[in-house]
């Protein structure tokens, strides 16, 4: 029997780095949100105490280092089930682009093999697990949007953002968060204020949610890979309300309340970039 279970890609609404830990991890502050740009994962129970996954992308590996893959490991050991698993997975979500991809993927699985064996472990139960995997797992095991603080395993439920549209345009690169948290001195990046998006998502202002958004390592990022700066200028001249890079990049997303005015925009970035989207925040 099969189950098919959705992975979600998220968006930043804020990123904050607050400072390097002693044991080398970072402290973070991130509002996420999300979306309705999602791979699809085919769960299929075997009888051989084995977890196999497929998928076709030229960017992903199908084997121990595939976070779909990890995450069913731990499932398997955190809750001792002898059975194993089939991981089919249909990528749609751009991969090492800053929305969350291997990480959604991760917490799927956790959901889906929750189900799939009629464990039935609390949601908060399977995010800590998580974070054994990955900082952004814990966050995509609930989805919706949320403040993800610590390494990103402490998880507060906000109010979604007012309907709107999203304009996802990545440029033809791929960005590896590791290397640019390598870089960041949290004394010398901007700090996005957290509070102000906060209260402007509690008060569904969606102008205030435009002006607020920001991303610490957008700088770091737009250092190395000038091609992120040029996309989000473009994106701001062509009309979008609020324009920021998500995670460590490189996709950089618009926000606008009006569909025609969503549709504009995708076209103006289809002849700048070839990977752009319109999606909608969940809620
Ligand atoms: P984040 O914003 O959480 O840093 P990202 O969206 O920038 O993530 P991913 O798409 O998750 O990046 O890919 C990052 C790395 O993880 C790539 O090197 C990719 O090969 C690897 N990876 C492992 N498993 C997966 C998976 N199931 N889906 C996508 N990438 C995966």
């Amino acid at each position: 029997m099969a189950l098919f279970e959705k992975a979600p890609a998220k968006v930043n609404l804020s990123l904050d780095v607050l400072g390097r830990r002693k044991d080398g991890y970072h402290d973070v502050e991130m509002i996420m949100a999300t979306i309705d740009l999602a791979d699809r994962i085919e769960l299929t129970s075997i009888e051989e105490d084995e977890v196999e996954v497929s998928l076709w992308s030229r960017y992903v590996p199908n084997d121990e280092r595939n976070l779909a893959y990890k995450a069913a490991k731990l499932f398997k050991k955190a809750y001792g089930i002898s059975k194993g698993v089939h991981i089919k997975i249909e990528k749609n979500i751009p991969v090492s682009a800053g929305l969350g991809g291997g990480s959604t993927n991760a917490a799927a699985v956790l959901r889906g093999l929750n189900k799939l064996w009629d464990v039935k472990v609390p949601l908060v139960e399977l995010a800590s697990l998580g974070m054994e995997i990955d900082a952004d797992v814990p966050f995509c095991v609930f989805g919706s949007t949320a403040l993800a603080r610590g390494r990103g395993e402490i998880i507060k439920k906000l109010p979604s953002p007012p309907s709107c549209w999203v304009i996802l345009a990545k440029p033809d690169i791929g960005v590896s968060t590791k290397s640019i948290l390598q870089r960041v001195n949290s004394d010398q990046i901007s700090h996005p204020n957290t509070e102000e998006i906060i209260n402007a998502l509690d008060t569904k202002n969606f102008s205030n949610i435009c002006k607020y958004i920001g991303n610490s390592l957008e700088e770091v990022t737009m250092s190395i890979y000038p091609e992120v700066k040029r996309i989000k200028e473009k994106m701001a001249n062509a009309g979008a309300d609020g324009v920021l890079m998500s995670g460590s990049g490189p996709t950089v997303y618009g926000l606008v309340q009006h569909h025609n005015k969503a549709q504009r925009i995708y076209n103006g970035m289809k002849g700048f970039c070839h990977d752009v989207h319109i999606v909608r925040i969940l809620g």
